[in-house]
């Protein structure tokens, strides 16, 4: 295991403080704070680098082609892919699903087929397909979440018939931190023929995800959430399929030739998928998020949050009237307490926390239906990574004490 207080040091805004109290950031489920390392390779880039990629036969663009395209093989390593070809860029995790569901959707579904979520979703892997379904009239089933945050899998059965092109599902839910079984589900999937993408935005962060070992056949996830810049992030497919998708956006870098009688040809994989001028310093940052992260092991970074989960879960239920949301069992989420506290609206809870420094998350965390299907509108989340401490989780509980003693009384 790592040193968890030198490893602080290295996050600059962890020695910062908010209304007058040390920073206390429980929020990494929304976007983490970033090392030292990560910052600084993007401020090398535009201080010794900066130049466009890919087009200029100068020193400066070759060496950001080599540094940005360098990534990807860091990528590759860090799923476990065969590929760099496999690697493409985008923004964040909601521009893979869109990517996703206009090429390879907007290619294959027809009205006699259907899609198939889960009722954990976050808004980024349900809205693209409700958009596409609008144009294309297939139909958008989910799976339904049991009372204790899990996938209801007597459900699944009727669920997944062949008319499901594509099994789309959150790895580890952003609001319950239940941690679906993948595996399990690919293969059921796979058996009536339908492909799976799996939303990796809390996965990849936070434990070791392998690819070929999931047997997946997408995944999407965001720098921003595992320690890089955001405007960042990984749509990775499996390569053949890949192949035979059309292109998303137009432009610039993704064509292999232009003419205005002939039309466009495409550029060979990643490039088809990635027009314009790119986020070049975000790739070079997302590389050195990526080296920090390997160099603790994800394997380090999952047990530190199994720890600090176990002892904020116990902590947590001593304070009256709270009521938990997803699995209690750390070993079964991820690190993430979720909950409500009676006589206490959510967003007075963040408030009366931020007061004391402390960052938690109050809403629907863009997952309104999971909260529908809960009776709640809101919900408070404390979200935990590889730099949190007890310590933290103690301060977090005289905060709500704090809240009740305010409001509920
Ligand atoms: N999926 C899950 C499970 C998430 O938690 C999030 C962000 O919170 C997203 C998708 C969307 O990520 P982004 O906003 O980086 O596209």
């Amino acid at each position: 295991m790592y040193d968890t207080p030198a490893l602080r040091e290295q996050f600059p805004i962890l020695q910062t403080t908010v209304q007058g109290k040390p920073l206390i950031y429980l929020d990494s489920a929304a976007t983490s704070q970033k090392p030292r390392e990560v910052i600084e390779s993007m401020n090398r880039y535009y201080y010794e680098s900066n130049a466009n990629v890919h087009r200029g036969i100068h020193t400066l663009s070759e060496r950001a082609t080599q540094a940005y395209e360098g990534v990807r093989k860091k990528v590759v390593r860090f799923i476990n892919a065969s590929s760099v070809r496999e690697i493409i860029y985008t923004r964040n995790t909601t521009e893979g699903i869109n990517l996703l569901a206009n090429t390879w959707g907007r290619a294959t579904l027809t009205s006699k087929d259907a899609v198939l979520i889960t009722g954990m979703e976050h808004h980024s892997n349900i809205v693209p397909w409700q958009i596409l379904q609008q144009q294309l009239g297939f139909e958008l089933r989910h799976v339904p979440v049991t009372d204790g945050g899990e996938l209801d899998l007597d459900a699944l059965p009727r669920l997944l018939d062949s008319k499901v092109k594509l099994f789309s599902f959150v790895h580890v839910s952003n609001v319950l931190g239940t941690i679906n079984p993948v595996e399990m589900l690919v293969r059921q999937a796979h058996e009536v023929g339908a492909l799976v993408h799996i939303d990796g935005a809390q996965s990849v962060p936070h434990m070791p995800v392998d690819v070929q070992a999931l047997g997946c056949d997408f995944l999407s996830f965001s720098s921003h959430k595992m320690c890089g810049p955001t405007g960042f992030g990984i749509f990775w497919g499996r390569r053949e399929l890949l192949q035979e998708m059309p292109p998303f956006f137009g432009g610039g870098d993704m064509i292999s030739v232009v003419s205005l009688e002939q039309g466009s040809t495409w550029a060979e994989l990643p490039h088809k998928f990635e027009a314009g001028t790119p986020s070049i310093a975000e790739a070079i940052g997302l590389g050195a998020a990526i080296d920090f992260l390997s160099e603790l092991g994800m394997d380090n970074v999952r047990q530190h949050e199994i720890e600090l989960t176990t002892y904020a879960m116990e902590a947590l239920s001593e304070v009256p009237g709270i009521r938990f949301l997803g699995p209690l069992d750390p070993h079964k989420k991820g690190g993430v307490a979720t909950f409500t506290l009676e006589g206490v609206h959510p967003h007075d809870i963040a408030a009366t926390l931020d007061e004391q420094g402390i960052a938690i998350r109050a809403g629907h965390h863009c997952a309104q239906p999971l909260h529908e299907r809960f009776g709640i509108p809101a919900s408070a989340r404390a979200s935990f990574y590889l730099y949190n401490e007890p310590s933290e989780v103690d301060a977090l509980v005289v905060g709500l004490r704090k809240a009740q003693a305010l409001y509920a009384l």
